[in-house]
């Protein structure tokens, strides 16, 4: 009876929340298009339209074919006689490329490598709906849902701002924001991204880029340290909050070996012998660490460190080392650069009763928040 009580609760909590979403149809607003690379250096492509379309040339825009349908196009770099071609979907069409779904228009173009580069061209808000589910778990409070969705509108949104290249605004991987496309929407990051339409985070009226990680393991850090980026906004924090994170510490056995040939590849060639950490921050993130070697030492930030070992291995710059041999041993708190927004630390704020403005303005200090349309 109870067990029954409980899934019929939910249902209809999960009724309310559909019904609610459906009742307020949005008003008309103004279309933000963003540039994102979706795939780079590619060998080929493979196009599947469903609907009307055309393709253009990608540098005077002529129309060089239009139809209805196109089943498997593999595109290489022989197939584009100029520069790239545009893939122009009518209103309603869909466009997949390599099976995955995006909204918008597609330009395939041929790098200086002669291999192709895709650049979706989306609107924000659409490109936003494509984002959150792989940033944040779809399954987490409506909060941190739309904390996230604020956070990341604002940093795409100050990327399309200073962006200088001519193809794109942002990357699709980890060194961006992660976009999957329309394939990647799920219809509660989707409905957080509509309830904060066009909300974005300014200090003294900028936009800033609102960065974020998942575990910031007990103070985030400040962007000054990390990249020289000094604003009120983007200092370090305490929080305790995330002390529910699976990633609040955690520890990586690697061999010399393995690191070794990780900072080969990054152009550092060293025969270790041992490593000392000179320096850390107040947040307690290495920002000197020093590598000695049989013939010469490397001085590198923690950061730095992390991302040529493996950001996934080395989560943080906060760590402990301890060498034995031909094994090291990392034991280190948080996972990510550990700038902004914490996202475990929000999400336990949320589960208590946090309002996405309060979760922001207490990863953002003195920021505010404004509509951009
Ligand atoms: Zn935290």
């Amino acid at each position: 009876m109870i067990r029954k009580t409980i899934v019929l609760f939910f249902i209809v909590l999960l009724f309310f929340e559909h019904s609610l979403y459906a009742l307020g149809s949005l008003p008309p607003r103004k279309y933000i298009p963003v540039k994102v690379r979706v795939i780079n250096d590619a060998e080929d492509v493979l196009i599947r339209i469903k609907g009307l379309y055309k393709i253009a040339d990608f540098g005077n825009g002529n129309i060089l074919s239009e139809g209805k349908d196109l089943q498997g196009l593999s595109v290489s770099p022989g197939y584009i006689k100029g520069e790239g071609i545009k893939l122009l979907p009518e209103l309603g069409a869909r466009v997949y490329v390599n099976n995955r779904q995006f909204r918008g228009d597609i330009d395939i173009v041929k790098d200086k490598n002669n291999r192709l580069f895709i650049v979706n061209h989306v609107d924000l808000e659409q490109y936003l709906y494509g984002v959150l589910y792989h940033e944040i778990s779809h399954n987490w409070p409506v909060e941190v849902l739309k904390a996230q969705a604020i956070a990341a509108r604002t940093y795409a949104f100050y990327q399309k701002l200073v962006s200088k290249n001519k193809y794109y605004d942002l990357t699709a991987d980890v060194y961006s924001q992660v976009y999957g496309g329309r394939t990647s929407e799920k219809w509660r990051t989707t409905r957080a991204v509509d309830l904060t339409r066009g909300l974005v985070l300014t200090y003294e009226d900028k936009i800033f880029p609102a960065y974020f990680h998942a575990t910031c393991g007990g103070s985030t850090t400040d962007a000054l340290t990390l990249w020289n980026i000094d604003i009120a906004a983007l200092r370090a924090r305490i929080c305790d909050f995330c002390s529910i994170s699976p990633h609040y510490t955690w520890q990586k056995e690697l061999t010399i070996d393995n690191v070794q040939s990780m900072l080969k590849k990054a152009d550092y060639d060293i025969s270790i012998v041992s490593f000392e950490i000179m320096k850390r921050d107040n947040s307690g993130r290495i920002v000197d660490f020093l590598i000695k070697g049989k013939d010469k030492d490397i001085r590198l930030s923690g950061n730095k460190f992390r991302l040529i070992v493996g950001p996934n291995l080395i989560k943080s710059a906060n760590f402990e080392i301890d060498k034995k041999g031909k094994y090291v041993t990392f034991t280190g708190k948080g996972w990510g650069h550990g700038v902004g927004m914490c996202q475990w630390g929000a999400f336990n704020m949320a589960s208590q009763g946090w309002k996405a403005e309060d979760i922001l303005k207490y990863y953002y200090p003195g920021s505010e928040i404004i509509r951009i349309e």
